[in-house]
């Protein structure tokens, strides 16, 4: 498929949902509790923010100013757009930028926040880039997909492995941040309702349409296909895979 052709379908079926990735307005808050309190002073930096689900959370639960980074432009203007209707535009900015390529000053925030985004990175080359970017008492908060438990049955297994092999216990990542120098302050799974209710059930909606708009297009077809077996594997084995939420600190 085109690039180009395969990029604008993606983000056609990913229109309109509420957020772009498993998560909710109290497990954001969750997490934020296991944070010091911020002040107006406080500067928050939200990668791959996406249409804004957790940084208007942010934005109502601190008093911070928050920058949003996300590549893909739509989703910026759409969180511009929110924070200027509910009043907190002159504190909530979001930007078009690459978070492989932040050119901020070192040290200039006191949280850095990434929710179902930090695999475009990676955990451990995130952990290592970003910490320049944090004042000497700051916070990094992300959510990443982990095993959990015994080992998965192989059709679970092998559809992580071909999607995101970096996937990994959670205990081992544990012990992954502690080595790049961070303490864990807190860490919690996501909720079920936090991918189905807020993520896969709209999206679920989204692929019967998209299908039905798309009959007998081949490249289109195959998107559904693709998200379907995700959804699919999730309904199957969600047992065996936890979204986990990881508050640490600059050790
Ligand atoms: N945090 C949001 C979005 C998660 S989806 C939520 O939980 O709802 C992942 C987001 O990361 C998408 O919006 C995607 O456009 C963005 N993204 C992917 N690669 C990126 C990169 N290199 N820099 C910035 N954003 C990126």
């Amino acid at each position: 498929m085109v690039p180009d052709r395969a990029r604008s379908l993606f983000f056609e079926l990913y229109s309109g949902l509420p957020r772009q990735g498993p998560g909710s307005a109290e497990s954001t808050r969750r997490a934020l509790s296991c944070v010091p309190v911020l002040t107006p002073e406080s500067r928050i930096l939200d990668l791959g923010c996406g249409t804004g689900a957790q940084t208007l959370v942010l934005a109502r639960y601190t008093p911070a100013k928050i920058y949003a980074i996300d590549t893909y432009e739509p989703y910026v203007i759409d969180l511009n757009i929110q924070a200027t209707e509910l009043g907190v535009a002159d504190r909530v900015a979001a930007f078009h930028g690459d978070m492989r390529k932040l050119t901020f000053e070192t040290e200039s925030f006191d949280l850095v926040w990434s929710e179902g985004a930090i695999y475009n990175v990676g955990v451990n080359t995130a952990l290592k880039d970003w910490r320049r970017f944090l004042r000497s008492d700051g916070h990094l908060v992300f959510t990443e997909v982990c095993w959990k438990g015994r080992d998965a049955p192989d059709e679970c297994r092998l559809f992580w492995q071909n999607e995101y092999p970096e996937i990994r216990h959670t205990e081992v990542l544990l012990d992954e941040i502690e080595k790049c120098d961070y303490i864990v302050v807190d860490h919690f799974p996501l909720m079920a309702s936090d991918w189905w209710d807020e993520y896969y059930g709209p999206l679920q909606s989204n692929v019967d349409v998209f299908r039905r708009r798309y009959v007998g297009d081949r490249d289109a077809e195959r998107l559904c296909d693709l998200c379907q077996c995700e959804i699919d594997i999730w309904l199957k084995y969600s047992e065996y895979y936890d979204y986990e939420f990881f508050v640490t600190c600059v050790g």
